[in-house]
């Protein structure tokens, strides 16, 4: 029997180059290896302010983002979360399981609460939880995801392992994938931040919708540290960064990246990292024309099937053991 992997992002702004470096190109390379499944997690995106009327229409684009990078049927499911109502009844469990102190001690809330955690909202402060849940579920043996999701997955651990203890053994205890390289692209403008959806700056990221000028005007602003040479420095971020993106996007080596740029400036740098990007981008820009909301809609129907028997079964366990059933 093959292993399992759950991942998933939110239909909050856009798809950017850090979540397909950092996540969603992972989850095509793994998803024959492994049975996949990929959810579009339009519960998580309430946990800020949003507007109900895209909604919708955001996670049906979301949809169409896994698609074209090749992610979906017959190798993968793909599905929303919110057709799956299981998802929102185990989070009540695991709930009644997780210690106020250990959300407050998760970064993700602290940044997105923005220093003031008494204005929070509570579905900001238990969103692991719900991710807790996403990924038990399905009893996941591996989440494929960015670095900054990592104190989650030990969160989601955790509570596996405590429930196991006091209720029986019900959850598999799943392992984070975090990729080597690309796990943590950081923001154009602000090489300490993540490149991130939320941001309320465009110019930080690289959007996978992003045309061919945007593009090489993001670049072209992005901020670059003193010095001149093109390189994998600690001490230059900005640049390192920048670099890093183009050695995943042109295939090379971090070796072979780093002699193409000998002698190189800045200028010329950029330069060929925007077309790497505009480049890669291309076909696939062409491919997420093609799913029309039908196709869409069939997919995502058959994909939430195929999750809610799973998840079925999983929460029925759960019911019995806490003794509701
Ligand atoms: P938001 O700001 O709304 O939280 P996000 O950019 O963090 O958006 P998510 O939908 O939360 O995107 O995350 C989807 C996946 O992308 C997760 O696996 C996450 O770890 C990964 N990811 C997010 N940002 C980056 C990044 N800058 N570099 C690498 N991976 C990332
Ligand atoms: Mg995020």
């Amino acid at each position: 029997m093959k292993k399992r992997i759950f991942s998933g992002a939110q239909p909050t702004g856009q798809l950017h180059i850090g979540n397909y470096l950092g996540a969603l190109k992972n989850w095509v390379a793994l998803q024959t290896e492994y049975e996949s499944f990929y959810c579009i997690v339009d519960l998580h995106a309430l946990t800020l302010p949003y507007d109900p009327k895209v909604l919708r229409q955001k996670t049906l684009d979301l949809a169409r983002i896994y698609l074209a990078t090749g992610l979906g049927p017959p190798e993968s499911t793909v599905f929303v979360q919110s057709d799956v109502a299981e998802h929102a009844e185990l989070t009540w469990v695991l709930s009644c399981l997780s210690r106020m102190g250990e959300l407050e001690r998760m970064t993700q809330f602290k940044d997105k609460a923005k220093g003031n955690q008494e204005r929070a909202g509570v579905g900001l402060f238990t969103y692991p939880v719900l991710m807790a849940a996403d990924i038990l579920l399905y009893q996941t043996d591996l989440v494929p995801v960015g670095k900054d999701q990592k104190q989650h997955l030990e969160l989601t651990r955790d509570l596996a392992i405590r429930f196991n203890r006091d209720f029986g053994e019900t959850f598999k205890v799943p392992e984070p994938y975090i990729p080597p390289i690309g796990a943590n692209i950081a923001s154009l403008q602000d090489p300490s931040k993540k490149m991130s959806k939320s941001d309320e700056n465009p110019a930080g990221s690289i959007f996978l919708l992003d045309d061919a000028d945007t593009i090489t005007k993001k670049i072209k602003r992005a901020v670059t540290d003193s010095g001149t040479e093109v390189s994998f420095d600690e001490t230059r971020p900005a640049i390192k960064n920048l670099l890093t993106i183009y050695q995943l996007l042109s295939g090379k080596s971090p070796d072979e990246a780093v002699e193409h740029f000998a002698g190189k400036g800045y200028g010329q740098f950029k330069g060929e990292l925007a077309e790497t990007v505009i480049e890669f981008l291309r076909p696939f820009q062409a491919r997420v024309k093609e799913y029309d909301d039908k196709s869409l809609n069939d997919i995502l129907r058959a994909g939430a099937e195929t999750a809610r028997s799973i998840a079925a079964e999983t929460l029925r366990d759960v019911y019995q053991r806490v003794g509701i059933r």
